[in-house]
């Protein structure tokens, strides 16, 4: 009898999409400082998050995230296709940031002449204006996973102190591997940029997952995908190298959502097995300061 063999599929439909309102958004990620979430809308809804208009792809999927700074509450608004509004209180947890001292570094690593200053701007513009671009393809919505297995050297969120004076907070997670070891797609992506020589980074790649959100890739010592090109999850897109301002092979590895960088660990989960963290606090120095 077809009718009662569908009464299961029917009750979890009922299960999974319930009519109330407050219970119709599935989210998945981490709501802490550093964040991004990914979720899914009813169909037919609008979502505006922190004032924001927010993208929607055809299934409902959208991203959100959190920055180092976030408060501790943010408003996802909403309005059903039935037509009716509120608004999602979400809270954020506090991220717990560690402070690495960096002393003896060369004075023109730490505060790089006129020259080079102006070198930096023009290239970190160039980057910001990639990282806020809008594809409108949900290709986040499979997830993250790491992009290379080995020991974390670098976390998020660190405020780097160099030769006593503070600098920016590191803005992703570095990973140590040997040089040439294959770095693969994170999840599926479009390639938006790749420079062979950039002042900070070195080698650099950014990859485009939509909505909003970018990766990039730091201290290659090559790339194999080019620019506009599509990579699936998994796929090999580069080999690690100390390109840059790097005094050892390790990849840079950052993502972000309209320019927010958010923290990698929380997006891709934990290293799988057999990497360690290191100790808190403890210096690390293999990569050289931001730009003021
Ligand atoms: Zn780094």
């Amino acid at each position: 009898m077809p009718g009662l063999r569908c009464l299961p599929a029917l009750l979890f439909l009922l299960a999974a999409f319930p009519v109330s309102a407050e219970t119709d958004f599935h989210f998945e990620g981490a709501f802490r400082q550093g964040g991004l979430v990914t979720g899914k809308a009813p169909l037919g809804a609008t979502l505006r998050f922190e004032g924001k208009s927010l993208r929607l792809s055809r299934e409902g999927d959208f991203v959100i995230a959190f920055g180092r700074n976030a408060k501790p509450e943010a408003a996802l608004a909403y309005r059903l296709a039935d037509g009716s509004e509120g608004v999602r209180r979400l809270a954020i947890a506090k991220g717990h940031f560690s402070v690495e001292k960096i002393d003896g570094l060369a004075p023109d690593k730490v505060s790089p002449n006129a020259a080079n200053l102006a070198r930096i701007r023009k290239e970190g513009a160039e980057l910001a204006k990639i990282r806020r671009g809008d594809r409108d393809e949900a290709l986040f919505a499979n997830g993250f996973a790491w992009p290379v297995r080995g020991r974390i050297s670098g976390v998020y969120g660190s405020q780097r102190i160099l030769n006593g004076t503070a600098r920016s907070p590191h803005a992703g997670t570095d990973i140590a591997a040997a040089k040439g070891t294959p770095v693969r797609a994170p999840a599926d992506a479009v390639v938006a940029y790749r420079r062979s020589d950039l002042f900070f980074t070195g080698q650099t790649l950014v990859l485009d997952h939509g909505h909003g959100v970018f990766s990039i890739y730091a201290h290659l010592d090559r790339i194999d995908v080019a620019e506009g090109a599509r990579v699936a999850k998994g796929a090999p897109i580069a080999a690690i190298g100390a390109s840059g301002r790097a005094t050892a092979p390790h990849l840079h590895w950052g993502i972000s959502w309209f320019g927010v960088s958010v923290d990698p660990e929380l997006v891709a989960g934990h290293m799988p097995k057999g990497h360690r963290k290191p100790k808190p606090k403890a210096p690390k120095g293999n990569e050289a300061p931001k730009a003021p």
